[in-house]
């Protein structure tokens, strides 16, 4: 257990009674309480898209605001939710309704980390329409959340419990989402590409915070170097190179570090899942099914979701059912 958690524990003891009495173990951040940062904490970095410069903040937020991305350079806001959801065709995008121009791109690996460090309430300030890319992964966003620390607020997660299965298709690909008795979500995702170096992949895991670090979180993202070019005509990828992305050239990888990862493929898109149905609002008690689904098809994949009213309900850490 890390020292952030020690902190954690402090601050519930300090602060809440209620929650103390219940005689859950504080240690991981699955416990069930909501959680928002320390401190604030920026850094700079690069859109893998426009190729701008563009500063990222995280600062804290009150309990059941949720996350919040926030363009500081129009003073628009737009909640990290399914239904916000404006673009998928090669990242998500985020945008305010009525508002496309205010878009935030790339917000998934963001997500992905948020949600794996525990972190509820949050509002990400961006000052540019996409998010850094950095090095690719979520990894370098978790450092920055595990340097602002980590504080337990007063009132318990809700959760949506899976109650139905529910699929999306599209060419042969899919993506379900299943009742499952394991608390939390487990994800099982394969993929299969003609290039030799990716081939055919598939991995499983239940997600938690530290299989996510140990697991998925340095996974990069990647592209083949056939769309490159294509993806360049059309304006895209501009700030996309070998420093923050795997570039694959049929059975080679042209980075000269080479993959983290033998299966990095795979578990990047599985990283790209955990970011994808964090936009659910809350987290997820259930097991996503996955094969060659992308942004497009997760994003699809909520929407059935939360437009079946009898595939869902939203339950406290304790299982107990809540009005929704
Ligand atoms: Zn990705």
């Amino acid at each position: 257990m890390d020292g952030m958690q020690v902190d954690t524990i402090g601050d519930l003891h300090g602060s809440s009674s209620s929650v103390r009495e219940t005689g859950l173990s504080f240690r991981s951040p699955d416990a069930g309480i909501q959680h928002t940062l320390r401190n604030p904490i920026s850094c700079r970095g690069i859109g893998l898209h426009g190729g701008l410069p563009v500063t990222l903040a995280f600062r804290p937020a009150p309990v059941e605001s949720g996350i919040v991305f926030r363009r500081t350079d129009l003073g628009t806001e737009v909640a990290a939710q399914f239904d916000r959801v404006i673009d998928t065709r090669l990242c998500t995008v985020l945008a305010p309704e009525g508002r496309p121009d205010a878009r935030v791109a790339t917000v998934e690996h963001v997500m992905a980390a948020l949600i794996a460090a525990g972190i509820d309430n949050v509002i990400v300030e961006v000052d540019g329409p996409e998010m850094p890319v950095l090095d690719g992964s979520s990894e370098p966003f978790l450092f920055l959340l595990d340097c602002a620390g980590r504080v337990a607020q007063d009132m318990p997660r809700s959760v949506i419990e899976v109650l139905k299965t529910v699929r999306v298709e599209e060419n042969g690909a899919f993506a379900e989402l299943r009742p499952n008795r394991a608390p939390g979500l487990s994800l099982a995702l394969s993929i299969a590409f003609d290039a030799a170096a990716i081939g055919r992949q598939a991995y499983t895991m239940r997600l938690s915070e530290q299989g996510f670090r140990s697991e998925l979180a340095n996974c990069r993202t990647f592209t083949l170097r056939s769309e490159i070019e294509a993806m360049r005509a059309a304006g895209l990828a501009r700030g996309g190179s070998l420093d923050n992305a795997v570039v694959v050239d049929g059975a080679r990888v042209m980075n000269p570090a080479g993959l983290r990862r033998p299966n990095e493929f795979v578990r990047h898109k599985m990283l790209d899942a955990v970011g994808d149905l964090a936009l659910a609002g809350h987290r997820l008690q259930g097991a996503f099914i996955g094969h060659r689904s992308g942004h497009g098809l997760n994003n699809r994949l909520l929407r059935a979701l939360m437009a079946d009213r009898g595939a869902w309900r939203i339950v406290g850490w304790n299982g107990r059912a809540r009005a929704a």
